[in-house]
């Protein structure tokens, strides 16, 4: 299995977080990938730098209005008087708003609420950089599966919060969504995106909504209480050429390895049924007990079998690196993770 990881990740170091109305620390760190770099290297899986990418190749999936205000929006908003060192919005356009005609203006300020979803995606001055690093190993990635193998590219900033014009939970650009399209791109008639971070991928859902050639699935915390609050129900199952083909299961908080792994088994037969050509795993790793901000109760056991289980489909497959925030634990899980898909 060839691995991918890019230093640019190391430049995108996010400052702020809400929490219930509490400004925290901000816990997508760059140590998350170093953690994740030193398992691979413990496994014998030393990552390779990715290769640049074509300059449109990330408007496969994302609109360019929205990546041209990610490429020059740290700039712009250290032009405001006094700002903080990060763009994070204080206004989004409401559902009212946009059945009005709401548009965005030039104004950093509008823009920044018009292409983000929350206040979980500050942009510095680093973070453009980062995002395309993590995009560069994802393509690369999937070049890997589009040749028949598996590859796991180390993904930081994580991408399946990212709509194809608005950023949101970490999410910048949406490295899933990317695989699986330059996959198609590449030749696969059928791929299937497997979410199984913690967190609804309401962003690749949103991508692939209307679209029968990718199948995507996410199993998650329960979004009655959990982010992203307001999708990730049963009942979304795509619309016009993707009706049936996005797949949500929603877990109770607190769930274990027995209804984690239940819902992974259930997950796998819509997706032999698909008849993939190719698969997108996109691998959090916060469904973990250990999770400080966790909502199931998965344990270092149930990442070995689910990456044996997944494995076992025997997919040329991409894996993209997504959540999971305990930094002092999630080198081992991943290791868990690509053993348990060794020995599938
Ligand atoms: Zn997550």
């Amino acid at each position: 299995m060839k691995t991918f990881a890019h230093d640019s990740q190391a430049g995108h170091s996010p400052g702020f977080f809400l929490q219930r109305g509490k400004v925290r620390r901000n816990f997508e760190i760059p140590a998350r990938a170093a953690a994740l770099e030193a398992a691979l290297h413990r496994l014998g899986l030393a990552p390779e730098k990715a290769p640049p990418f074509a300059p449109r190749a990330l408007e496969s999936v994302h609109r360019a209005d929205y990546l041209d205000y990610l490429a020059s929006a740290a700039t712009e908003w250290a032009k405001l008087p006094d700002p903080g060192p990060e763009a994070v919005a204080n206004i989004h356009p409401v559902p009212e708003m946009v059945a009005q005609g709401g548009r965005t203006g030039a104004n950093i300020i509008a823009r920044t609420g018009w292409y983000t979803a929350d206040t979980a995606c500050p942009i510095g001055p680093g973070t453009w950089e980062a995002a395309k690093g993590a995009a560069a190993c994802a393509l690369a990635a999937a070049a890997e599966a589009a040749k028949g193998g598996t590859a796991y590219a180390l993904c930081r900033p994580p991408g399946h919060h990212a709509y194809a014009g608005r950023a949101g939970g970490h999410c910048y650009i949406n490295n899933a969504a990317l695989a699986a399209q330059a996959l198609r791109d590449a030749g696969a008639a059928r791929v299937a995106v497997l979410d199984i971070d913690s967190h609804h991928g309401n962003g690749t859902q949103g991508i692939f909504w209307e679209r029968g050639d990718v199948l995507t699935i996410s199993i998650h915390g329960d979004p009655d209480n959990y982010y992203p609050w307001f999708v990730g129900r049963t009942a979304e199952r795509g619309a016009g050429a993707g009706d049936g083909r996005n797949m949500n299961i929603p877990l109770p908080f607190g769930t274990p390895d027995e209804g984690w792994l239940d819902a992974l088994r259930y997950a796998l037969a819509p997706i032999r049924d698909f008849k993939a050509d190719a698969l997108v795993v996109a691998l959090g790793f916060d469904a973990s007990k250990d999770e400080p901000l966790g909502a199931l109760a998965v344990t270092e056991e149930g990442f070995s079998r689910a990456g044996q289980m997944i494995g076992a489909l025997k997919l040329p497959t991409a894996i993209t690196q997504e959540g999971g925030y305990n930094v002092d634990l999630i080198g081992t899980l991943l290791e868990r993770f690509l053993t348990g898909w060794s020995q599938a």
